[in-house]
């Protein structure tokens, strides 16, 4: 019987797009297998909308429920949809697979991302195999490493971290209660598949290599298969162009954040005394009212846009600095463009990436009292363009980034645990 290997995404944040490019490359190596992409209507939409058809040809995006009723009103809690899916999983799941099943004829063969783990741990049973003996395999995909060693520890420390940065502040969501079961339940899995690379931790490689069955760091995926094209409709790279090497701070908080008002405004007057140049994705533009004034008085020092080609941005010369919420992807971006970091974290795993950043690699810094100040953030803008500590931040970051060059060269760690991974996905009978 053909074999079918749903991916099951995430719909929410940064998950789905990371997850679709690991699909992709693997579909693409694999050009005879099946590949189903379950997702939110709305999520797949999006994501699919960015790739050309001809780029996924063996891969089928299938629409789950979103969890949200026909009649529902929003209250305007940001994670209020983040919920709903929650709660329809993993019932949306099991439906989409049996769709899939039906449809297709095929026996199923599983890759997860970390959040939907829960589902896993509800298919996972015994060595991944249950549902009618339809589930051969089970591999997790997951975007940062450091959640799960941290979950997986049965100690509750996490090697050079302290304690408090791994348990408050992954205890506060419904994320978080997610990602726990999901770790726990990682252990059942035949592998485990990171966008990452193994040298940017060994310490934290050799211990999850220890507690799970398969670690595969497969990342970054930014530089391991970067986009073919990209969209600079605010002629972003070309004002970038016009600066001077490691002059320009680069502003971004994700796809979900935008600082309170006080913190813009914090934010607008420290670049503003500190006539430092500055590039801005200001994704919630009902906000910039807040900043009418400022963006006419430095019109000149910076641009303000919706949307930047990030990866492209971090990687011009121009970029000195990245002011981030710490998101896995945007962290891994900048250490792909060698581009130190500010780091202001909201929650989830940005704490802790935050905390990596700053105390264990030391390649950014954070602003004093975790919050963006006039004062703060000036300290942090002079502690990384003019500083010794800014100095050696910049040495460190150019070495991580040469060493993901290597893990993704020819016979570098990733490459070697992608061929690992498509051997997974190819034939379960042969591991
Ligand atoms: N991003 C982008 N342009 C922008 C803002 C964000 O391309 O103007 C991309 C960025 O490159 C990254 C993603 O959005 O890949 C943000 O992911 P991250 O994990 O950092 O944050 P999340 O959105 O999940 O909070």
């Amino acid at each position: 019987m053909k074999v079918t290997l749903p991916f099951l995404a995430f719909p929410f944040g940064t998950h789905a797009a990371p997850l679709l490019t690991l699909t992709r490359c693997l579909s693409s190596s694999a050009p005879n297998l099946r590949f189903s992409f379950l997702n939110s209507a709305k999520s797949n939409a999006k994501v699919f909308s960015k790739i050309k058809p001809d780029d996924y040809r063996n891969i089928k995006p299938c629409n789950v429920d979103n969890g949200i009723p026909e009649d529902h009103v929003f209250s305007g809690h940001p994670l209020e949809a983040v919920e709903l899916f929650l709660r329809a999983m993993p019932r949306n799941f099991e439906n989409g697979l049996k769709e899939v099943v039906a449809n297709t004829g095929t026996k199923i063969t599983c890759l997860f991302t970390g959040f939907v783990l829960l589902v896993c741990g509800r298919y996972g049973g015994r060595n991944g195999r249950s549902m009618g003996g339809a589930l051969d395999c089970l591999a997790v995909f997951c975007f940062c490493p450091y959640v799960h060693r941290c979950h997986s520890n049965e100690h509750n420390t996490c090697e050079g971290l302290t304690r408090r940065s791994h348990t408050w502040e992954f205890r506060r969501t419904i994320l978080t209660n997610a990602t726990q079961n999901g770790t726990h339940d990682a252990r059942k899995a035949t592998a485990l598949a990171m966008n990452a690379f193994e040298e940017i931790d060994p310490t934290v490689t050799k211990d999850l290599k220890s507690k799970l069955k398969m670690v595969l760091n497969v990342g970054p995926f930014d530089l391991a298969s970067p986009p073919k094209s990209y969209s600079d409709d605010s002629g972003c790279i070309r004002w970038l162009d016009r600066h001077e090497p490691a002059s320009v701070a680069y502003l971004s908080f994700g796809t979900i954040l935008t600082p309170p008002p006080n913190e813009l405004i914090a934010l607008a007057q420290a670049l503003e005394a500190q006539k430092v140049p500055f590039l801005w994705s200001f994704r919630d533009t009902s906000k910039l009212h807040l900043l009418e004034a400022f963006l006419q008085r430095t019109s000149t020092q910076g641009k303000v846009v919706p949307w930047t080609p990030q990866l492209q941005v971090l990687e011009n010369s121009s970029v000195g600095v990245f002011i981030t919420h710490a998101g896995w992807n945007s962290v891994s971006e900048s250490i792909a463009g060698g581009v130190p970091m500010i780091c202001r974290p909201f929650f989830a795993d940005q704490m802790l990436n935050s905390r990596l950043v700053v105390d264990i690699w030391q390649i950014g810094a954070s602003v004093e009292g975790g919050t963006f100040t006039k004062s703060g953030t000036m300290r942090a803008l002079e502690i990384v363009f003019s500083s010794e500590k800014g100095k050696k931040m910049k040495e460190n970051i150019g070495v991580l980034k040469a060493k993901a060059k290597m893990a993704v060269g020819e016979n570098g760690s990733s490459t070697k645990n992608f061929k690992t991974l498509l051997k997974v996905v190819s034939g379960c009978e042969e591991i």
